[in-house]
């Protein structure tokens, strides 16, 4: 048994999820701020799954409102395609 003399707290990733806002939903994918995580949530089954805005990027083009992103998403635990909301997560800095 091991246990740390430090708090060590921060092996489990601290992402705070927020919904995103309308001006977000405004932004393209581009012009996100570098720190912003997408995180897709499921309005059925509340699974949240990561998003790759890069690949998401990529794949859409870097001038893509997030807002529009929304109505492409696909729950890959329910197949659910209705009302999936994305929400920003924002990695600790530091
Ligand atoms: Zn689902």
């Amino acid at each position: 048994m091991s246990h740390g003399t430090t708090h060590e707290m921060r092996h489990r990733k601290g992402i705070s999820l927020l919904p995103i806002g309308h001006d977000d939903y405004q932004r393209t994918l581009g012009s996100l701020p570098q720190w912003y995580e997408l995180n897709a949530v499921c309005s059925t089954c509340h699974r949240t799954v990561h998003v790759d805005r890069y690949e998401m990027a990529r794949r859409f083009g870097g001038d893509r409102k997030v807002g529009s992103l929304a109505n492409k998403l696909v729950c890959q635990g329910c197949g659910n395609r209705q009302g999936n909301m994305l929400m920003i997560g924002m990695m600790p800095r530091d």
